[in-house]
């Protein structure tokens, strides 16, 4: 593989790949492979994510019976499905002469320095072995709590981890709109500069089968942008997508790169980590204000505090959200979750974050 090749990210939905009956949607599998083989012959590295496997194993066995629960009945069509899809992805791809290795993640996993190079270090060997790593969250082992909110946000800690140069969502949607996609008068939104841009546009309809929406794409989206990588949210359902893409057609909402901001490396640091975070911080609308104002580094003082979630350290990586669920941003906490606690609220308190540690979504 030539050294100066682009990387994309790609993530492809559960509903993009799945028809009604649950069943695998082989033409849609066999386009999508097509396409990155172009892409492939292009001298663009590909990374895909691949959800699918839930739902590909509902279809497999409609009824599981579990003496442990819902959860473990979920873990059962995970485990049914996901060797299902890679099975097919596998044949499918060995067609068209491509290897195809699967790399299978919890969020445990970017938790620790040494799991976090693992990953990088085997994709990284899978890509210059011109082998298609084809990821997904290991469904079978990570539950509740332990899980990534959904796909979307896996993919989009591998855009920023690899410094991808696209990170394209196919989604069943053709991008953002301005109005809920089903009504005729809706109009897809071509580009959005930030996260405000879009929220305005966000409607809380759920994917169908998957466990997104359309906002965790967004701030996916945002969030990969901020380290200048070019995302899209389009659908495989628009013919040659991704040959569109790279002929530099407009299909789709594209978030460009964040090229007006500068990061300094422990603010894209802070970034990298955004799945490590261990609590999080509410803040009031007056404090979310503040922070809106990007014209100058602002501390977070407790006064602006409305709850505290999550059980933390000093030092650990909180993620700040308004009231309306709004992502402020990541910073390092000065103190524990129970001293953030106790001074919410309050005047005249210690920071809880320090601006020189505390990134701010733009
Ligand atoms: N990892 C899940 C699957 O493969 C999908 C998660 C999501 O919907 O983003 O079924």
């Amino acid at each position: 593989m030539k050294t100066n090749a682009e990387l994309w990210v790609i993530k492809i939905g559960s509903n993009s790949l799945l028809k009604e009956d649950k069943r695998l949607n082989i033409q849609a599998l066999e386009d999508l492979c097509q396409q990155i083989k172009c892409l492939r012959d292009q001298n663009i590295q590909v990374i895909l994510v691949s959800s699918g496997a839930v739902t590909a194993g509902k279809g497999l066995k409609s009824e599981i019976t579990s003496s442990q629960g819902e959860v473990a009945a979920e873990q059962v069509r995970a485990a049914l499905g996901q060797p299902y899809l890679m099975e097919t992805y596998r044949k499918i791809l060995a067609d068209l002469g491509i290897a195809m290795g699967q790399v299978l993640i919890t969020k445990n996993d970017f938790d620790e320095n040494d799991t976090t190079t693992n990953i990088h270090n085997c994709i990284q060997c899978l890509l210059e072995n011109n082998i298609l790593p084809i990821v997904n969250e290991n469904d079978v082992t990570s539950v509740r709590e332990l899980m990534f909110t959904d796909n979307d946000e896996l993919a989009s800690l591998l855009a920023l981890q690899f410094s991808a140069d696209k990170f394209v969502l196919l989604t069943e949607v053709k991008g953002l709109y301005d109005k809920n996609p089903h009504d005729p008068t809706a109009q897809l939104i071509p580009e959005v500069k930030n996260l405000e841009d879009a929220k305005q546009y966000i409607t809380d309809e759920k994917s169908h089968f998957g466990r997104g929406g359309m906002l965790p794409k967004i701030r996916s989206c945002n969030k990969a942008a901020h380290m200048g990588c070019a995302c899209l949210i389009t659908s495989l359902a628009t013919q040659d997508v991704l040959i569109q893409i790279v002929n530099g057609e407009k299909c789709g909402t594209w978030f460009p790169p964040r090229e007006d901001i500068s990061l300094n490396n422990f603010k894209k640091r802070l970034l990298h980590q955004f799945s490590r975070a261990k609590g999080k911080i509410i803040i009031d609308a007056t404090a979310t204000k503040l922070f809106k104002d990007h014209s100058r580094a602002r501390s977070l003082l407790p006064v602006g505090i409305l709850d505290v979630q999550g059980d933390f350290n000093k030092d650990d990586l909180v993620e700040v959200l308004g009231a309306d669920e709004t992502h402020i941003g990541l910073g390092i906490a000065e103190y524990d979750a129970q001293t953030a606690q106790e001074y919410a609220g309050l005047q005249n308190k210690p920071f809880l974050i320090h601006y020189d540690r505390f990134f701010v979504y733009q």
